[in-house]
């Protein structure tokens, strides 16, 4: 995993379902190599992480600059990156350089925790804060990461996108 994809295990966390070890499993599951290695005892820690990282979402949504600086600042020290250069992974002898966040022995926790403040944290850097919203749809309170040119996205996903376009079509009829 290279560092441009940590923004969006921030993003993956703070919109997962942390109340079973099998959710949280299911949430990282693009990342079989931490999602096995979890253990119940991480959940509390993970439920942690995730309330640091919502809060320095719903900062961005609230263009609260300065509570979106502690609350990452706060992740950052609390579980901070211990990057270590790595090769693994590449073809005919030419390896595959990328740096990872926590030491070969370390608990996937740790680098869980450290590659999602390190994520948002680099995340903020590359888009800024105002690129970060909350889905609009009702009953639906997912993060999400605008990356369009025109920056007008309001809805996590397609599907929610629709469901509120037939709410209002339907509500529009009945007027
Ligand atoms: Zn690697
Ligand atoms: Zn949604």
């Amino acid at each position: 995993m290279d560092n441009a994809d940590y923004a969006a295990v921030a993003l993956r966390l703070a919109n997962a379902d942390l109340s079973t070890l099998d959710a949280v499993r299911a949430a990282l599951h693009d990342e079989p190599w931490w999602a096995d290695r979890l253990r119940e005892p991480d959940l509390p820690v993970l439920r942690g992480v995730a309330n640091g990282l919502r809060r320095a979402l719903d900062a961005m949504v609230d263009d609260d600059g300065e509570t979106v600086l502690a609350a990452i600042n706060a992740l950052l020290s609390t579980h901070p990156p211990r990057p270590r250069l790595s090769g693994h992974g590449g073809h005919d002898r030419s390896p595959n350089w990328h740096v990872h966040v926590a030491g070969p022995d370390a608990p996937a926790v740790d680098e869980v925790a450290a590659a999602a403040a390190w994520g948002l944290a680099q995340g903020v850097v590359h888009y800024g804060t105002k690129r970060w919203g909350r889905c609009d749809a009702e009953t639906c309170d997912t993060y999400f990461l605008d990356t369009s040119t025109n920056q007008a996205k309001r809805f996590c996903s397609a599907r929610c996108a629709n469901r509120m376009h037939v709410a209002a079509f339907r509500a529009r009829r009945r007027t």
